[in-house]
């Protein structure tokens, strides 16, 4: 006997999806750079943009002080943007620089923004000419974190896929698992793996270039993250073969993304059990903690992180939630799909936003907890609604069976502070 099934649901894969494309409230990508920078020890960001992406990334990751910062921008000046100076051989420049200073560094990000797109700054002739010059010390890549093109988890997505081509061929029959973790969750998932018996396992990112990531027509690979829809594609034109999953979010989740690997290595029930059963267990107890205040309760997602959809399938069958509107900005059927399968039929299933008509959508519904962005929580706070911030549930460490619980108590805490304000009105 192998590692179990998917279990069953109701379904909302087949669905109609309500399709938006009009003004939409999310950070940009360059905000990848916040987690990326601190996944890979030995690159570099450098975003060639505005001092407002300055200020971004300085707002965005400003708790953290480094002596040695892994992202900078270089900022175009007016002269660069009016096309007075020719801002390659400034680039050359600063990044001539950077490396001559920084050793340590042995790859290197052009990261493009809003006003390098807009003035039509070409970053991948940049990087080729970079590489050229800086290799084989320092791999230059490029890609775009603009708010025009990206929204914020897509930022992480055009990173790596910028990273696909360039790894190194394997013939090996390898499982690489794709996606940045914390540290200390990726240890947890490779060990839970190994346990069974399951490698080589690689993984992308790298902590570092050096690290042995390859990949060919023998590799299989898992998504730990929902948004990574063009290396999904970059690695399917590699040769690797995708292996379908629901996300590793709450027990059910983890079981079922563990259990996909395991059926393709031919790990054996028993394996599979002795493995996973206590933690499991300690997963589904920390999970039953939070639930008793998300149970019954009503959930409206809008659409940010492109965790939307994984993350209300866990709420409505491990936490008793119901989901009333699920909307991601894209929604791609070989990597949503599983989950839309086992998310029970009910939700309104939305692509893409506008973001008056969805507004609209939350004032008649009245959910219990929005799930939206930043720029959104506090005007909905102040018509009284619960909000969760998305970007909170990319920040914090929420993947797998040890942080199934967190995961939970991060939807309970907004509604367990709004049921303690209430009791202190009425007091
Ligand atoms: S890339 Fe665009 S949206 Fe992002 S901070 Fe820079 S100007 Fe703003």
């Amino acid at each position: 006997m192998t590692a179990p099934g998917l279990p069953s649901g109701g379904g909302c894969r087949t669905a109609p999806v309500i399709k938006e494309r009009g003004q939409r409230e999310v950070f940009c990508g360059l905000t990848g750079i916040v987690w990326l920078h601190r996944k890979m020890q030995d690159a570099f960001f450098l975003v060639v943009g505005s001092r407002t992406c300055a200020h971004l990334l300085q707002a965005a990751a400003g708790v953290m002080i480094f002596a040695e910062p892994r992202f900078g921008t270089a900022i175009l000046e007016e002269g660069d943007l009016a096309g007075m100076a020719d801002a390659h051989e400034e680039l050359d420049r600063e990044v001539a620089k950077l490396l001559s200073r920084r050793p340590d560094i042995r790859q290197l990000f052009l990261v493009g923004s809003c006003p390098s797109e807009v003035i039509k700054i070409d970053l991948s002739k940049a990087a080729e000419r970079l590489s050229q010059r800086f290799a084989p010390r320092v791999r230059v890549l490029n890609y775009s974190g603009s708010g025009i093109e990206t929204t914020f988890t897509e930022g992480e997505d055009a990173c790596l896929a910028s990273m696909v081509p360039v790894l190194p061929r394997t013939e090996a029959r390898e499982l690489l698992v794709v996606g940045a973790l914390p540290d200390v969750v990726e240890d947890q998932m490779v060990g839970l793996l190994e346990a069974m018996g399951i490698g080589p396992i690689r993984l992308l990112p790298a902590r570092r270039i050096d690290d042995e990531t390859a990949v060919g027509p023998n590799t299989v690979f898992a998504l730990a993250q929902p948004f990574l829809g063009e290396t999904h594609a970059a690695l399917l034109r590699r040769g690797a073969r995708h292996l379908a999953a629901p996300f590793p979010f709450g027990e059910e989740g983890t079981t079922a993304w563990l259990a996909a690997i395991a059926r393709e290595f031919g790990v054996d029930a028993e394996t599979f059990e002795r493995v996973t059963a206590a933690p499991r267990a300690r997963a589904r107890k920390a999970v039953a903690a939070a639930a008793r205040t998300l149970s019954g309760k009503t959930v409206f997602f809008l659409p940010d992180s492109q965790l939307e959809i994984p993350l209300a399938r866990f709420l409505a069958r491990e936490c008793g939630m119901t989901p009333v509107e699920v909307a991601s900005p894209y929604i791609h059927d070989a990597i949503h799909g599983p989950d839309l399968d086992l998310l029970p039929a009910g939700p309104r299933i939305a692509e893409g936003q506008d973001v008056d008509l969805q507004l609209d959508r939350v004032r008649a519904d009245r959910p219990d907890l929005t799930v939206c962005g930043l720029g959104l929580a506090n005007p909905l706070e102040a018509e009284g609604l619960s909000t969760k911030w998305a970007i909170e549930l990319v920040f914090t460490p929420v993947h797998f069976y040890e942080q199934a619980g967190d995961l939970a108590a991060l939807f309970a805490r907004p509604l367990r502070r709004k049921a303690l304000l209430k009791l202190e009105a009425a007091e």
